[in-house]
């Protein structure tokens, strides 16, 4: 399939505020799919707030805010406050390279996104798309869209409420929690939700506590209500979802076990990376 986007949201970009370019917009809905309630909110923001200016991590990087026709005093992008985290992201990949899609979660009414071409350079203005994946597709039970291989899965029952999903894949070393209420997939920053883990667990030893790296070398020796501590512990500091009351887990180590490694271990360790 090719893809012609005349603006394609990398140049000609000095006056502000701005609509997003035909190619900006298509790309940012598809990281919020519409069949999923929990991304109605920021579909609204993308089809009607403007670009007011540029963030600071370079080429590709701007902010959306609601501002209507005709502009008068437009506040500029807040680049002082820390950076929001990632709301959703997701890969468009070319004959030739890749393109990244990241969207920020929504913080004092700016909304920041970044397109690029992960490859370097400019997004070329027509492409031929091989393939496209979004961490937002994901649904429980389905392979990770990133490498399409095996996930581990810890289902957390709330008291009130459809289950959330964990889900972590040991090839790209990314996690992220499916809230069942909305369909929305959250993505968790390993660092932080490796903290939460070593402070259940009680692993003072720095070579491992500190090296968040080990969640997915030694992720086979967590049990699921390890990894639900943690989760919990870390949505504490940082809500992702509405908790509430969760169930105690239930599933033994050893159910998780003959579940995890009834893939061939090859595939395991080796991913599909380049
Ligand atoms: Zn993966």
């Amino acid at each position: 399939m090719s893809i012609l986007f005349p603006t394609n949201g990398q140049g000609e970009r000095a006056a502000f505020p701005r609509a997003l370019s035909d190619f900006e917009r298509a790309t940012l809905l598809w990281l919020l799919p519409e069949q999923k309630a929990g991304y109605k909110n920021y579909r609204c923001y993308i089809e009607s707030w403007h670009v007011i200016g540029t963030g600071r991590r370079g080429e590709g990087n701007f902010i959306l805010a609601p501002v209507e026709p005709p502009f008068g005093d437009v506040t500029a992008p807040d680049n002082s406050a820390p950076l929001a985290q990632v709301f959703a992201y997701g890969v468009i990949e070319m004959s030739a390279g890749r393109i990244s899609a990241t969207l920020r979660e929504v913080q004092e009414d700016q909304l920041e996104f970044e397109i690029v071409n992960l490859d370097g350079g400019t997004i070329p203005e027509t492409f031929e798309e091989r393939r496209r994946w979004s961490f937002s597709e994901w649904n429980p039970g389905a392979q990770c869209p990133m490498c399409i291989q095996h996930v581990r899965e810890v289902s957390i029952q709330r008291i009130a409420g459809n289950s959330l999903t964990l889900a972590m894949c040991p090839s790209d070393k990314r996690l992220w929690i499916y809230d069942g209420n909305d369909g929305v997939v959250h993505l968790i920053p390993v660092t932080n939700f490796y903290n939460e883990l070593m402070m259940h667990k009680r692993v003072r030893d720095p070579q491992i506590a500190l090296d968040s790296r080990n969640l997915f070398r030694d992720l086979s020796s967590y049990s699921d209500s390890d990894l639900t501590a943690a989760f919990i512990g870390y949505n504490a500091l940082r809500k992702k979802v509405e908790l509430g009351a969760v169930a105690q887990t239930e599933v033994s180590r050893r159910s998780f076990f003959s579940k995890f490694f009834s893939a061939p271990p090859k595939s395991w360790r080796t991913g599909l990376k380049p």
